[in-house]
């Protein structure tokens, strides 16, 4: 099959020219090149885009993965391809295959200047993040805000590609990311990186509305307001997937700024503090997923509202004594005096407040304390109702409350407690009694932290473990020399396929594939040959057979071909094709004393034949006579005596 070669992207070669490599621009190849050639067709249906996609078992995996994904949401879980198909979408799935299928082929590159891992690391987050706010706020449907915000920047992947020297030149010289870096690229190129970007995926056939939200992201200051235009919100949710992705990404020195330009936009998106942090704690796990899916390196993504406080407490306290956080309020301004003082004494660190609202106020603008101490009876907010508020957030649910009353009762008790209070002292303060007090509160939050960090270690094994067995299901379907599909998966589809042959009427061949003299491979060039031979022959079968069919190895250096809906006649005709394509491509890095040739057995299902099993039975013994006839050959089970 044509489909699995890359395709150059004809124009915008041409516009990069001369003195690069326009042969190395990134492109889509495979099964994701044949579903765009699919898309030119009229009338497509949703089955033979599934059948295209069970060529690749990883993109099958990955498509089923982002349909059942939480953005996506689907009423029950997806497990067909079909159903992925129906539930994404025709464009998504092209997208996401195409999207993909450029990433695989472009883990690394010759510029040296440019950071691959770091690109792809980055793209990933922002095509996650940007599938999260499309999911939020629909601009576009979130699986194709993934897949455009995976290539938003593929422009600079496409210099680094084709003019890896001078991309070096320029990147070192300006600086990745400057205005001047794209004066350097038009001077150099004729084009920038953001320009070749949209020119590559209008190339490859992304819709207008994202090629127009790419524009408008170039210049996004100029973007009036966010609820314009679907192309204007999408443009202002890439920016901030772009944002996001920079946090994601940004080492320890360059996080304060990178939280700096990301807080204000997620505001315009209506994510406030805690809302940001719950987005970027949950795009935080799904990058992390996806990374190890995809090979592509992540991170540990801090929690906004942590950076934003220890850039705050970096900046007040210059010295961090191992005291706990402590808030007092109270309207007695003398009593405030000496409770700061004890408690600074014994090591804390100490702020003040004279009523509940600017004690609120304070927490929400600073860093949380881990304790109030707080005083009943104040003007306008008192000490119940500042309980009752700090119950009522994420953030103060976690801190520690001791309510001072001047009344010894059963009821004042009960009514502190009830709003929310931890502990309860009476005035007069004793010194003693608070200090004690102080020291269990702190064993509780202590223990408190210590079971958060327990839980979030718990929660990291759990996904750990929930990749590891969606690794090993998409590895348990793939054949790890060839990378084809294996038996196993074979051995599956033979039983859907059977399904159709009988429901269908619709006729099934099978062409058992062996490579002839094999074993005098081994035994004259040595083990390691034999694989690389192995690795290139499934290669060639692989690009010669058509798209609907599926090349599987079955067994050591033999392959099955299963073509769905196909006749003898058709069967016979393909498997010739086979045949004289493995002669003709031989191995061009061994110099094989016999040339590399198949034989092949087909066999075509009939009325009376019982099951695929059957089927398979023919084909082998077809196969052995076209072995018995001297190898190199087709035979027919019709031909077999
Ligand atoms: P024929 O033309 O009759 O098919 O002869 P042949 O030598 O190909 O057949 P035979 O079945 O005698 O030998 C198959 C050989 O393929 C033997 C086995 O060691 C080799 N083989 C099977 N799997 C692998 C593999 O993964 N790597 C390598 N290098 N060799 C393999
Ligand atoms: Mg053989
Ligand atoms: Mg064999």
């Amino acid at each position: 099959m044509t489909a699995h070669a890359a395709v150059a992207t004809p124009r915008t070669a041409s516009r990069l020219g001369a003195a690069g490599d326009p042969g190395a621009l990134p492109s889509p190849s495979g099964v994701a090149l044949a579903l765009m050639r699919l898309a030119a067709k009229e009338t497509v249906t949703t089955r033979e885009y599934a059948a295209l996609i069970q060529h690749d078992p990883a993109l099958t995996g990955r498509l089923l993965q982002i349909a059942n994904s939480p953005a996506i949401a689907p009423r029950r879980p997806v497990v067909a391809v079909s159903d992925a198909v129906m539930v994404l979408g025709f464009a998504a799935v092209r997208q996401i295959a195409l999207a993909l299928s450029v990433l695989e082929a472009n883990r690394s590159g010759r510029c040296e200047a440019f950071d691959y891992t770091g690109y792809w690391s980055a793209a990933l987050a922002r095509a996650l993040a940007a599938q999260m706010l499309a999911a939020r706020a629909r601009a576009v449907a979130p699986e194709e805000a993934f897949a455009c915000a995976l290539l938003a920047d593929i422009g600079r992947l496409a210099l680094a590609s084709v003019h890896p020297q001078r991309y070096t030149e320029i990147i070192t010289a300006a600086g990745a990311g400057t205005a001047s870096e794209c004066d350097a690229e038009r001077e150099a190129f004729g084009i920038d990186h953001d320009a070749l970007t949209i020119e590559l995926l209008a190339e490859w056939g992304l819709p207008d509305v994202m090629l127009e939200a790419l524009r408008l992201l170039a210049r996004i200051g100029a973007v009036p307001s966010v609820d314009e235009s679907r192309a204007a919100r999408y443009a202002h949710q890439l920016a901030l997937a772009s944002e996001m992705a920079r946090y994601c990404t940004a080492g320890f020195a360059a996080r304060h700024t990178a939280l700096e330009a990301m807080v204000p936009r997620a505001r315009a998106h209506l994510l406030d503090a805690a809302a940001l942090d719950d987005f970027v704690a949950e795009l935080s796990v799904q990058w992390r997923d996806w990374g190890q899916l995809l090979q592509v390196d992540t991170g540990d993504v801090p929690c906004p509202t942590a950076v934003q406080a220890q850039i705050s407490a970096d900046r007040t306290a210059a010295v961090s004594l191992p005291g706990l956080r402590i808030l007092v309020v109270d309207d007695d301004l003398l009593l405030l005096a000496r409770l700061r003082k004890d408690l600074e004494a014994a090591g804390h660190h100490v702020r003040t407040c004279t009523d509940g609202e600017q004690a609120l106020r304070q927490m929400l603008e600073e860093q949380p304390p881990q304790i109030v101490i707080t005083d009943w009876q104040m003007e306008p907010m008192d000490g119940i109702a500042l309980c009752r508020a700090l119950r009522a957030t994420t953030f103060g649910q976690r801190i520690y409350v001791i309510m001072l009353t001047a009344a010894d009762t059963e009821d004042a008790l009960v009514t502190a407690l009830e709003a929310g209070a931890d502990d309860f002292v009476v005035k007069p303060l004793s010194r003693r009694v608070l200090e004690a007090r102080v020291r269990a509160a702190s064993r509780i939050i202590h223990l408190g932290e210590q079971i958060l960090c327990e839980a979030a270690e718990q929660q990291r094994k759990a996904a750990d473990l929930a990749i590891a067995n969606r690794r090993l299901e998409l590895s348990v379907r793939t054949d790890a020399l060839t990378g084809l599909p294996n038996r196993r998966y074979v051995i599956e589809r033979l039983d859907g396929e059977w399904n159709a042959v009988r429901r269908h009427k619709r006729p099934l061949s099978v062409i058992m594939c062996d490579a002839d003299y094999f074993k005098d491979i081994n035994d004259r060039h040595g083990h390691a040959s034999g694989d690389v031979a192995l690795s290139h022959l499934a290669g060639v079968l692989r690009n010669t057979v058509r798209a609907s069919d599926i090349v599987a190895r079955y067994g050591g250096e033999e392959f099955l071909i299963l073509c769905p809906a196909t006749t003898l006649t058709q069967a016979r005709n393909l498997a010739e094709r086979v045949r004289a394509a493995v002669q003709l491509e031989q191995p061009p890095d061994l110099a094989l004393r016999r040339p590399l040739t198949v034989s092949l057995g087909v066999a075509t299902s009939e009325a009376d034949t019982r099951h695929w099993e059957s089927l398979v039975a023919q084909a082998d013994e077809a196969l052995y006579h076209a072995k018995k006839c001297g190898r190199n050959r087709v035979s027919t089970f019709a031909e077999t005596p």
